[in-house]
């Protein structure tokens, strides 16, 4: 009884899988009924061999899910945590990555985002208060990563505003400048930027400063220019960093959107991070209120305390970037053919795409262990400078080779690696270049510095 029910269930499961209309299509093709006399006169093995032949003819070849994450370190992740990365992911694969590469060759920044980036919640991501959401530095470099993985343009704007600008604002404010700006910050109903860069003072920027800040009776009244300053051209207040005439000390200034004496103009013709907009400041006798003094802002350790935090995120926003080139290079790999073959089957390309994939491992493993040591408190400035250097000079290698394995498609927009490729040029020198790193790096296990 058992048998019967089981070979009706079989034939009722075979019926519900006929196409009627595929199969009225074929009868008009051939004989039905020819077909099936001969299907009869099969033995089992034979059958057997036929439905394998049809099988094997149907099925494509199922390739290996493309991950840059090779050693699983999401799987460190609490729960919780790995939403926020998913939640990252999905928005940036979304909502900015089909606008990239246009805004990109446009030299322009998408601002219809921003409402729909603030509902990510994101800003000020280890900030505890003012409406942050007080996660791990991890999480935070975890975000850095998703972000320029698709882009580093939008990453850097991000960076900037929750980083840098509410950094010194968090790390360096009173409670009262803290009340009035990070929750409109967090909401990115403010924008932010960040002053430091000068354009004849860089690297030197420690020692040399030369932007003035003169102490009056009602405030301070300051003069000079700031050059790159990411997201001035539209911000609301832009953090100055200048250096009082009086004490010879450097301070932090909050400079708001209007203020008379304080003009910015779009640095225009990069061949990096284009979608970023960066202003060159003119500070002409600009006055700034007493109150809008950074109030814990005193010398310029006060602003290292702020580019030592930020400096592990450039470090995870450059293992973005090579992600996003490697992954998207093996992509194309898999699916561009030559002498009638997927160019991944060949020995060469395969070499390569592993070359780039090992540099990518051992970038994520190191700054895992790098926000783990900031989350634990021990981040020092040579260990922040260290990924910074060895990630942002992996990442170069890696979108080259990300580039080559594509031929001249590499170098099209469209190709989405190209993009990648430039940009990574303004990872590698920005917040401390390879030689300033290299230094900080060096004076820590030596004991001699090689600062001139
Ligand atoms: C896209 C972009 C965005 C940026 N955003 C901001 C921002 O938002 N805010 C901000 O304040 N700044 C910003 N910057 C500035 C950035 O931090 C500086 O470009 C960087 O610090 C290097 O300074 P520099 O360009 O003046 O180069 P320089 O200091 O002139 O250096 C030129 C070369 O000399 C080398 N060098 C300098 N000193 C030494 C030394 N002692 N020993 C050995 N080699 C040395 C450098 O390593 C480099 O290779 C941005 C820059 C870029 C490109």
């Amino acid at each position: 009884m058992a048998g019967t029910f089981e070979k009706i269930k079989q034939a009722y499961k075979l019926f519900k899988s006929i196409d009627f209309e595929k199969l009225d299509k074929l009868s008009r093709k051939v004989d039905l009924q020819k077909v099936m006399d001969g299907f009869s006169k099969l033995d089992d093995s034979q059958l057997k061999g036929l439905m394998k032949m049809m099988d094997g003819g149907q099925k494509k070849k199922e390739l290996p899910e493309i991950n840059g994450d090779f050693y699983e370190l999401h799987l460190r992740l609490s729960e919780e945590d790995r939403a926020v990365q998913l939640k990252v992911r999905e928005f940036m694969e979304k909502e900015i990555k089909p606008l990239v590469n246009n805004y990109w060759l446009h030299d322009d920044f998408p601002h219809e985002i921003i409402p729909k980036f603030a509902e990510l919640n994101l800003c000020g991501v280890t900030y505890k208060g003012y409406g942050c959401p007080g996660k791990s530095f991890l999480m935070e470099g975890i975000i850095a990563m998703e972000m320029a993985r698709i882009d580093s343009s939008i990453a850097t704007f991000f960076g900037v505003q929750s980083g840098l600008a509410m950094g010194s604002i968090y790390m360096c404010g009173s409670e009262e400048q803290k009340q009035e700006w990070l929750p409109k910050m967090q909401q990115m109903q403010v924008i932010g930027a960040f002053g430091l860069t000068e354009p004849e003072v860089g690297s030197g920027a420690a020692g040399g400063l030369t932007v003035t800040a003169k102490r009056t009776a009602g405030g301070w009244v300051l003069n000079g220019q700031k050059k790159w300053i990411g997201n001035a051209p539209f911000a609301d207040v832009t953090i100055i960093w200048a250096r009082d005439t009086d004490d010879g000390q450097v301070k932090g200034f909050l400079v708001r959107k209007g203020t008379p004496g304080f003009n910015v103009e779009k640095i225009k013709g990069k061949m990096a991070l284009r979608i970023v907009q960066n202003g060159l400041i003119t500070l002409t006798d600009c006055v700034v209120e007493k109150k809008d003094r950074l109030q814990n802002a005193n010398s310029f350790k006060d602003t290292a305390r702020v580019l030592q935090m930020t400096r592990a995120g450039v470090a995870w926003m450059a293992v973005g970037c090579a992600r996003g080139a490697y992954e998207n290079a093996l992509d194309y790999t898999r699916k561009r053919k030559q002498f009638g073959k997927p160019i991944a089957s060949f020995q060469l390309i395969q070499n390569h795409l592993v070359e780039m994939l090992s540099n990518l491992t051992a970038m994520q493993s190191l700054v895992f262990r790098l926000s783990e040591l900031q989350d634990q408190g021990l981040l020092r400035d040579e260990h922040a400078s260290l990924a910074k250097v060895f990630c942002s000079l992996r990442t170069r290698d890696i979108v080259s080779k990300a580039r080559e394995v594509m031929g001249g498609n590499g170098i099209l927009l469209e190709y989405d690696v190209a993009r990648f490729v430039a940009d990574a040029e303004a990872i590698y020198s920005y917040e401390g270049t390879k030689e300033i790193n290299s230094l900080i790096v060096g004076r820590a296990i030596t004991g001699f510095s090689a600062f001139v």
